[in-house]
This record gives C-alpha cells, structure tokens and sequence, in this order.
C-alpha cells in the first residue's frame, strides 16, 4: 500500500495517533468522529493598549477537546505561531493524557499568537488579564482550570486568578494550577515536569537494561521542563551533554553543569550560547547528536521526515508535546528507536496540577515530599501500564499510550450516553 505522507503539523500528527489508536480498538466511525472533533473551541480578540499609546489587536483560543471525563485541564501558551489547530491539536493530548495519568479531567488547551518577549511586563499583565476576562464564561474550578505551558508561568497564573476571581465576587485558587505559593499553590509543581520526565527516563532505562551512569543524554530547550531535566538527570548520575534554546545549544562531551547554566541564566545571561568550557552548536546538530536518549523539551514538530532517518539516540523521551511528526514515528518505530510519548514522559505536570487542585478545593496543603511521592506513584503506574500494553500487543510505547488514553475517554462516553 501506497504510504500517505502527513502534512506535519500537530493537528495532523493528533488525528493520525487517534486514527491507530481508534483502529486498534475496533471503535466505530461515529465515536471515532466524537472523539476527533473538539467539544468547544471559541476564538476571542485580545485588544492590547501598548506602553507606548498604541492599539494592538491580538488574537486568542480556548479549545476544550473533551469533557467526558471531568472538567477541562490544559495549559495556556503564548506564542507567535499559535493558531487554532495547534490548540486543537495541544488540546486533543491532554484529554489522553489526563485519561493515561488516571486523572479525573478532560482535555483543554488555550493560547494567543503574540512573542511575550517583546512586550514589557505591563502590556503582559493587561493583555493576560484581557483575556482571562473573556474566557471567565468558560472556565473555572470544575469547567475548565489553565495552567502554565510555553510562554507563560506563574505569575501569568496569578493574573489569570485574579481575573477570575474578581468576575466572579470571590477568591477561586482552584481556577488555574501552576500558581504560586503564596495564593494556593503547590509544593512540588514547578518541577514537577521534569522531574516526570526523569522518571520516565530511569523507568526506560531500567526497561532496556541501561545504567544510567554510563547514559550520555541531550536535551532541546532550556526552559521551564527542559532545565530542571537536566539538573535532576545530572544529579541522578547521567551525563548531560547538550542542551539548547531558541538562540542555540552547547556542548561538552564530558558533561555540562546544568545547575551553573541555569544561574548564569538566572544572572541575566538570555543564553545558554557562549556559556564557558562549551562547544556551540545548533537545534538540529543538537537533535542529531550521538547520544544515547534525546530529549526535545520545546516546540511541537522538531523530529519529521528530514531528520528522524539521522537521529543517532536510541531512545528518545518527549518533554515537549508532539515533538515527533506522524511521518517520522513510522521511521523511528523502523530504526528502533524506543519513543517514551508525551502523553506519558511529560505527564508529570498535569498530574502535580491535579494535586494543586485537590489541595485547592479541600484548602488543607500537602508537604514536597507528599507530592513528590504522589508523583512517583502516578508516572510509574502511567509507565507500567504502558509497557505491559506495548509488549502484550506487540506495538509502540507511543501506541500503547494512546489506545490506553482513548480507550478510557470511549468508555467514559459510553457509560454517559448521549444527551438528548
Ligand atoms: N502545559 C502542561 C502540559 O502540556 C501542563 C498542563 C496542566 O498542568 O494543566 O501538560
């Protein structure tokens, strides 16, 4: 049979994963199109009074993919190339994986098409608080709840609560997780991807019988997930070789010091580039790099056709979401190469956003080594049952994490019926 190529993007590369996951399962083409299509997606403009006087219009999304099994649960990026099928796309994978984690939400995503970078932190507040206001009707603490995703972090939380709460007369921590401290956060959650991400990590060495002190890793981005994955592989004895953000990578093949970087970071540098005892080297030299586990932790869409017949890992671990193409997982699954999927390496997030908001909603707030320890138990449960499925089914990791995900959603749609 002739081979179809994908068009690349995310929404392309969502639906084919459903489509494999849909066929396997043997649903019908009705629950198939149920599943596929977006429960709510609305667009709204975000009109932006500039420091300087000026009017800028901006353009905003809220997708919630699916609601079937709780509230919707799903970052907020801002980004210049966010559209609405990206967010469709970034909105279809946390239903999975709130399905994978066993958490009892939907699946959501929102975002603006904007560079955050190049307005000041004013502009930032207005244009978040803007748009907070225009989705007050859809969300809230068992509607929909944000969190944190590219581009944004806890204080655009902060302001999003804020929002909220004054829309709606009182104080609402459980509207959004990823918030700070200081006004109903959680212990634990601003690591919490990461360190999901070496948990998977250590949970696929373990599997392939890798030591992990003789694993030489590589890691695209340097933000939120992809910096502290450094630091905690670092520490639990991996060698980090290469990691990189937008403006480039660095390399040392006896391993960097990903806690200095992230302090010369912290001390005002805006890149990794040029960082002392480094080589420098591109995005795509890093993804290429002979390493044995890769880890992309930015952008969706880094892995395609062009490259994945090059990439040397033998096991990649995806930090990101849909780093991968649809096209370029086929290749990969004929290389070899193990892919631990997104839906399950950066589940650790969404699962410590879940813990905020269970501490949220009972007001009563856990230790970090409570949270921690939750977290380990929910990634290695998620991992386990991923593994079990892949090798019983003779199928991908990436296959088995979303059959198990899909088949959880179908079911609960089963059990509700249909209204009318
Ligand atoms: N943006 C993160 C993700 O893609 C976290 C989402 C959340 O915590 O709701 O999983």
């Amino acid at each position: 049979m002739p081979v179809i190529l994908g068009s690349g993007s995310a929404w392309d590369t969502a639906c084919v994963q459903l489509g494999n996951a849909a066929r396997h399962l043997g649903l019908d083409d009705g629950l198939h199109e149920l599943l596929r299509t977006p429960r709510r997606a609305i667009t709204v403009s975000v009109p932006l009074l500039r420091d300087d006087g000026s009017l800028m219009v901006l353009t905003g999304y809220r997708v919630q993919h699916n609601l079937a099994r709780g509230p919707g649960k799903g970052g907020i990026r801002f980004h210049p190339s966010c559209d609405l099928d990206e967010v469709k796309a970034l909105a279809m994978w946390m239903t999975w994986k709130c399905a994978l984690m066993g958490i009892p939400y939907g699946g959501a995503k929102g975002g603006i098409a904007v560079e955050p970078a190049l307005l000041s932190r004013q502009e930032r507040e207005r244009m978040t608080r803007r748009y907070a206001a225009e989705l007050v009707p859809l969300i809230g603490p068992e509607k929909d709840i944000p969190a944190p995703d590219v581009g944004t972090d806890e204080q655009t939380m902060a302001w999003i609560m804020d929002t909220y709460s004054a829309h709606t007369g009182y104080t609402a921590t459980g509207v959004v997780t990823g918030k700070p401290l200081s006004i109903g956060g959680s212990a634990g959650r601003a690591g919490a991807t990461s360190r999901g991400v070496q948990l998977a990590l250590f949970a696929a060495l373990r599997q392939t019988g890798r030591d992990p002190y003789d694993t030489t890793v590589a890691i695209q981005g340097f933000g939120k997930v992809g910096a502290l994955a450094a630091q905690y592989l670092h520490d639990a004895g991996c060698k980090v070789v290469a990691v990189s953000d937008v403006k480039g990578g660095v390399y040392n093949p006896q391993g960097l010091n990903p806690a200095a970087l992230i302090r010369h970071l912290a001390e005002g540098a805006e890149t990794v580039v040029g960082f002392p005892g480094t080589d420098t080297l591109t995005n795509d030299d890093l993804l290429e790099l002979d390493v044995d586990v890769l880890v992309p932790a930015a952008l969706e869409g880094v892995i395609t056709i062009e490259n994945a017949d090059r990439i040397k890992a033998k096991i990649i671990v995806e930090g990101a979401n849909g780093p991968v193409t649809a096209d370029a997982d086929r290749i990969l699954e004929d290389r070899g190469v193990m892919v631990v999927p997104d839906i399950l390496a950066n589940g650790g997030g969404v699962a410590v956003s879940y813990f905020e908001w269970v501490q949220d909603m009972q007001a009563y707030f856990w230790s970090e080594d409570e949270v921690n320890d939750r977290l380990r138990t929910l990634m290695e449960r998620a991992y386990g049952e991923v593994a079990m499925l892949a090798t019983t089914q003779g199928v991908t990791m990436r296959a088995a994490a979303h059959i198990i995900g899909v088949s959880r959603v179908a079911e609960a749609h089963q059990t509700r019926g249909l209204y009318p």
